[in-house]
């Protein structure tokens, strides 16, 4: 059974890289594959070296006190909220917990439900579950992103947040969110993990709804390995975040950063940030713009290189001057073109692929049978919980959607070079594919 799985999936990669070039000849555009690779840790240098040796040096590796008081984790909380414009930043152990952490600051539990796309990452159902709530989801549209228009008719009198998350570096598109929440007094939690440093109408996301968080995880904008962050203008917000964060305390430090306690101790998680994590976040925040730019310029390059392809649809941007371009996508109308392409581009040595980073959430085995570790889970005993139905039949417009795109990663290191024969992969093929 094994053996047939791997035999067939070796086979079908022998037949793709046996395909000819798109244009008869056996001279693929580049001789070795390209290849997008982790955007932060390639701008690691000296100074992300000196902050970790701050920390080896000072024998202060715990955020809130050390032999010397430690300011890493503290610091990079300052620099990241004045970089993404809000009051307050929290940093934690990671994105998932980042999310747990808004979720339960919002106070969604038993009985609540969250509104969600059906195409994003695992941790945005798991937080809403964990916290007792019930998720909700709705379609994507065609920038990958919640479709604003499918939110309204899945809205109950027990919705209580809708969680607008922002794929793959391409911002939501919150003027139309926003009003729906505010007309039903939702609350809006932006997931801005794939989307660190993009900005929405000239405001960072992030900053825009009641709470955001994102993940500093190797395959997102800036990276420690791991680690998250959770951003709000409400100081209650911010202290029932950070107590959920450190098992219910409000330590000193954030204590004196909102002023006065307004909530007592609960029981809480330790999703606490060490210094040594707190250091490389700081020096890596520190280059977050140089990063983007650098995604940007290459995006902008293959961006207008293929613009003027005939009949050209791209993946739908509501800002085009505040996504990050992560990748460069294309509507190929339908599966069997889409897979065409992927299949030509490898053959040119530029690999094309589907959306990815994210999964068609509703299809996983796990929550369409609404697996949870205690059969007893309160989230599908209620009547609500009973009756909703996750699978492919919930979600065909997202299936759709994501059967027909496809686009080449970008890297921000990728050279004039690189892009330039993304460009010329991607006209040779796309006559070959074209409707
Ligand atoms: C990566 C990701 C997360 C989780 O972040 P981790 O740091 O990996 O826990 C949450 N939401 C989205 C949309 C993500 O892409």
């Amino acid at each position: 059974m094994h053996r047939r799985a791997f035999l067939s999936t070796a086979t079908a990669a022998a037949v793709i890289s046996n395909a000819k070039p798109a244009d008869g000849s056996d001279r693929p555009v580049r001789n070795q594959p390209l290849r997008a690779s982790y955007w932060g840790s390639q701008y690691y240098d000296d100074k992300e070296r000196e902050q970790l040796m701050d920390v080896v040096n000072n024998q202060s590796p715990f955020r809130w006190y050390g032999k010397v008081q430690p300011l890493k984790v503290v610091t990079f909380e300052k620099e990241f909220a004045q970089r993404m414009g809000t009051r307050y930043a929290l940093a934690v152990t990671s994105g998932t917990a980042a999310l747990q952490c808004a979720v339960n600051a919002l106070e969604i539990g038993f009985g609540d439900e969250v509104i969600l796309p059906a195409w994003t990452w695992h941790s945005c159902y798991t937080a809403i579950l964990l916290a007792g709530g019930l998720p909700v989801f709705a379609e994507i549209d065609e920038s990958f992103n919640i479709d604003p228009a499918d939110i309204e008719h899945r809205i109950t009198p027990q919705t209580k947040a809708i969680m607008a998350v922002h794929l793959q570096g391409n911002p939501a598109d919150l003027d139309r969110i926003l009003p729906i929440a505010r007309k039903h007094n939702l609350r809006v939690i932006e997931d801005c993990a794939q989307s660190v440093g993009a900005s929405y109408k000239g405001r960072p996301v992030g900053s825009i709804g009641d709470i955001g968080i994102y993940s500093l995880q190797l395959n997102k904008t800036i990276t420690a390995g791991e680690g998250g962050a959770v951003v709000t203008n409400d100081p209650v917000l911010f202290e029932r975040a950070s107590r959920f964060h450190d098992l219910g305390a409000l330590r000193p430090v954030h204590k004196q950063i909102v002023g006065e306690e307004r909530l007592s101790t609960f029981a809480g998680c330790n999703f606490r940030m060490s210094e040594f994590t707190g250091g490389v976040l700081l020096a890596q925040i520190r280059k977050v713009d140089r990063i983007i730019e650098d995604v940007r310029s290459n995006a902008r390059r293959v961006y207008e290189g293929v613009s003027d392809l005939p009949g050209i649809r791209l993946r739908r941007l509501p800002d085009p001057a505040g996504e990050l371009g992560t990748g460069v996508y294309m509507d190929f109308q339908n599966k069997e073109r889409r897979d065409r392409f992927i299949a030509l581009m490898k053959a040119e040595n530029v690999p094309a692929s589907p959306p990815s980073g994210s999964a068609i959430l509703p299809v996983q085995a796990y929550i369409e049978n609404k697996v949870t570790i205690h059969p007893a889970w309160p989230t599908f005993h209620s009547e609500r919980g009973k009756a909703i139905r996750y699978g492919a039949a919930s979600c065909p417009r997202t299936i759709e959607i994501h059967d027909r795109f496809g686009g080449v990663l970008m890297d921000p290191k990728f050279t004039k070079r690189d892009t330039d024969d993304i460009v010329a992969a991607i006209r040779k093929v796309y006559p070959k594919v074209a409707a």
